[in-house]
């Protein structure tokens, strides 16, 4: 039984879900894909939970793929959306408008050093996009250095930064280089953060004139399958790069907003301050909102020729953002990612013991990772065995994320809100999945 919650979903007269599903097939770009093995048509979501078309109410420990920070339809989320709404959605003075200032202010105040300075996207690709212009344009220098199995985005710059071949077509990855991952459960040197980073010093060397102009990381890789880059990964290489000339771009879009409980943003765990910030998902709630913050400095850049976006920034997005960083002060969202999240993982751990396939169990927060393998020495990935539980645990009532090169880690990052109970209920769904297997 899920835990009790106090909701009754509104009547649903839609199409159901097999109706959705033909007309998918037919109209829909058939890239768009589902998790499950009967289509799951999610018609209502109220904080931690999304219902279906017969009001059956589901776990959704994906959160909308990282991106629902505060709870589905938050009532002051939503009450700030409407407001806008009402009363302008969009302006020739973009950049003038009250919401767009009052969010960049409050988002400068959350972070380190002379962070200050934000342009605002749609995306996180977006986002990417234009931190990878603006150190090409400060630095004067092409290369850009990622780290293996990343994910930053789907456009041409990103998808080039994008270290993972599943995610990439035929474009060209203009003056990419990938880096070591600092992967301590798959990498060559454990947890010893430094000694990945001596692979950013052997790129320079070897395939730049020897300047660079920028390095690309996220702190927890989400896409990629929740894998924690080794500590002292990040000071390390951020030393390197900025011997070269480059800028250090930490890109938050997963890991920012609250997210790994601990810190507000991700790269605070390995004590580093970026030159650039990158950020999506959470920070609106659901609602499509992106930034990049710099300092005023290196903003200038910008300002050689004209850049602009239509819809980046515009008023609804941004009152949406504002409205989100004040729920997680208001109902110490950061502080509940870190003890429910720290709850959950010991218990994921304990699965761990009772259980050969559980490879790995990792994150931080509400950003957690479990890799499936069938064999735990040769570390082979379970693809099949990894879909057969979500598909079972989403029967039971608990929706969870996939990711990882080979499809075998489960992503769980769920609503900032999410309680012991529902942690109880998760990790209860996967052990009777698991031990029926
Ligand atoms: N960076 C990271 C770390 C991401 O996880 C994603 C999305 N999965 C992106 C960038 C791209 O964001 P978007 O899909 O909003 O373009």
């Amino acid at each position: 039984e899920l835990p009790a919650f106090d909701y009754t979903p509104q009547p649903y007269a839609g199409p159901s879900a097999d109706e959705i599903f033909a007309k998918r097939r037919e109209y829909l770009s058939p890239s768009i894909f589902h998790f499950y093995k009967t289509p799951l048509n999610a018609v209502e979501g109220k904080r931690q939970y999304l219902f279906d078309e017969k009001g059956r109410r589901y776990l959704d420990a994906f959160g909308g793929i990282a991106t629902v920070s505060c709870g589905h339809c938050h009532p002051d989320v939503v009450a700030a959306i409407v407001e806008q709404t009402k009363r302008l959605q969009h302006s020739t003075v973009l950049y003038l408008n009250h919401a767009i200032a009052d969010f960049a202010e409050a988002l400068s105040s959350k972070l380190p050093g002379n962070l200050k300075v934000a342009f605002f996207t749609n995306s996180g690709t977006e986002a990417n996009e234009l931190a990878i212009l603006i150190a090409r344009l400060y630095t004067g220098s092409h290369d850009i250095i990622s780290v293996r199995n990343s994910y930053h985005g789907n456009a041409a710059g990103t998808m080039g930064a994008t270290a993972q071949s599943i995610w990439k077509y035929n474009v060209a990855q203009s003056g990419v280089h990938h880096a070591m991952n600092a992967d301590p459960y798959r990498g060559l040197f454990g947890s010893d953060g430094e000694k990945y980073a001596r692979d950013v010093k052997e790129i320079i060397n070897f395939g730049t004139t020897g300047n660079v102009a920028a390095f690309i990381s996220e702190a927890i890789q989400g896409v990629g399958g929740i894998v924690e880059l080794a500590p002292g990964y990040l000071p390390a290489a951020y030393k390197i790069v900025r011997k070269s000339g480059g800028l250090c771009i930490a890109d938050e879009v997963q890991s920012g907003f609250a997210r790994t409980g601990s810190h507000f943003w991700g790269f605070e765990a390995q004590g580093v301050v970026p030159d650039i910030v990158t950020m999506a998902k959470g920070i609106g709630n659901g609602i499509p909102l992106g930034a990049v913050v710099t300092t005023p400095e290196i903003a200038k850049v910008l300002t050689r020729r004209s850049y602009f976006n239509t819809f980046g920034g515009n008023p609804v997005c941004t009152a949406a953002g504002l409205a989100v960083l004040k729920v997680i002060e208001k109902e110490k969202l950061q502080e509940n990612a870190f003890v429910v999240g720290s709850y959950l993982k010991d218990r994921l751990n304990a699965l761990k013991d009772k259980y050969e396939l559980i490879g790995d169990v990792r994150g931080r927060g509400m950003m957690l990772g479990v890799e499936l393998v069938t064999d735990r020495e040769l570390k082979t990935p379970a693809q099949d065995e990894t879909f057969h539980v979500m598909d079972q645990m989403k029967e039971l009532g608990v929706l969870i994320g996939k990711g990882g090169y080979y499809g075998n880690v489960f992503r769980i990052t769920p609503p900032l809100c999410f309680t012991k109970e529902d942690a109880d209920f998760l990790v209860d769904a996967m052990d009777y999945t698991l031990s029926r297997m």
